[in-house]
């Protein structure tokens, strides 16, 4: 279990960000963080990686323990060797490099199963097999998240962080992507799925957790939360009656919230 205890997390000395951030993911499980913009959600996956420092940020109270030991003091590589990755907002692929070379590197921290890794990664992705040799930079948006995520695969990952996987990419390959997060899941990794698209998220997880400027304000049951009328007006878009709401209307939730009343 990959557990989160009253976090506390600061950048530049001065901004508090995450203020007070606890939560578990089960080991074998696939759980869901929600929020809006700037919640915090990318700074806990941060702190979960190792890679607060980079970004002038600091862990300034609580916890993050992996099997009950303390792992919030390790660097990035030293996480990524005790089985925990991350796949970034945005993908970040090497776009010069071919696919290959892209997975290559991503095993750099296991490189006596290589082999072994590459090939089931190859096996899960056939499009990224297709495409072995091809420059990274020239494949579609779905294809580079496909890459990006068997990057992290490469490592031999037990606890794998998606940042927004499904950011930017049209509804069949939202579905797509969801369907290979649930097979990387039955092969026996665990999942903590950062997500905008609620429904997408809450569709695979068993549990989901909604922060807010840098919160958990909400800690539920994924199909609870799939029910909850703030879930659905707030994050999914409808509103009671089921009618799709407007951006704007959903963007003005802060006000109108009731869960915080
Ligand atoms: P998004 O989906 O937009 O990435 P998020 O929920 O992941 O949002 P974060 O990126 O963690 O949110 O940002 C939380 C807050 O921390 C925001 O107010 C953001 O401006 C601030 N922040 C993020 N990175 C830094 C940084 N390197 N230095 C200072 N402030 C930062």
């Amino acid at each position: 279990m990959l557990e989160v205890r009253n976090l506390e997390v600061v950048y530049d000395d001065v901004m508090l960000v995450l203020r007070g951030v606890s939560l578990k993911v089960p080991a074998g499980s696939v759980v869901a963080l929600l929020g809006a913009n700037g919640a915090g959600k990318t700074t806990l996956l941060r702190a979960l990686s190792g890679l607060l420092d980079v970004h002038d940020g600091e862990i300034t109270k609580g916890s993050v323990t992996l099997d009950g030991e303390p792992v919030h003091e390790l660097s990035p590589a030293r996480l990524v060797e005790r089985g925990i990755s991350q796949v970034f907002e945005g993908r970040r692929i090497f776009a010069e490099l071919t696919v290959e070379e892209n997975l290559r590197v991503g095993a750099h921290t296991a490189p006596r199963r290589l082999a072994e890794n590459l090939d089931r990664v190859l096996t899960l992705f056939p499009v990224l097999a297709e495409r072995r040799e091809s420059v990274a930079g020239y494949l579609s948006g779905g294809e580079q998240q496909m890459l990006a995520l068997g990057r992290a695969l490469m490592a031999g990952p037990r606890y794998l962080l998606l940042d927004e996987p499904s950011l930017g990419l049209a509804p069949a390959l939202v579905r797509q992507i969801r369907d290979l997060v649930v097979e990387i899941n039955k092969q026996g990794v665990t999942v903590l799925l950062v997500e905008q698209n609620a429904r997408m998220a809450l569709s695979i997880a068993e549990h989901g957790y909604v922060m807010e400027t840098g919160k958990i304000v909400m800690d539920r049951p994924a199909a609870e939360l799939l029910a909850d009328e703030d879930i659905k007006e707030f994050y999914l878009g409808l509103g009671a009656e089921g009618a799709v709401k407007s951006f704007r209307d959903v963007k003005h939730y802060k006000r109108r919230k009731r869960w915080l009343s």
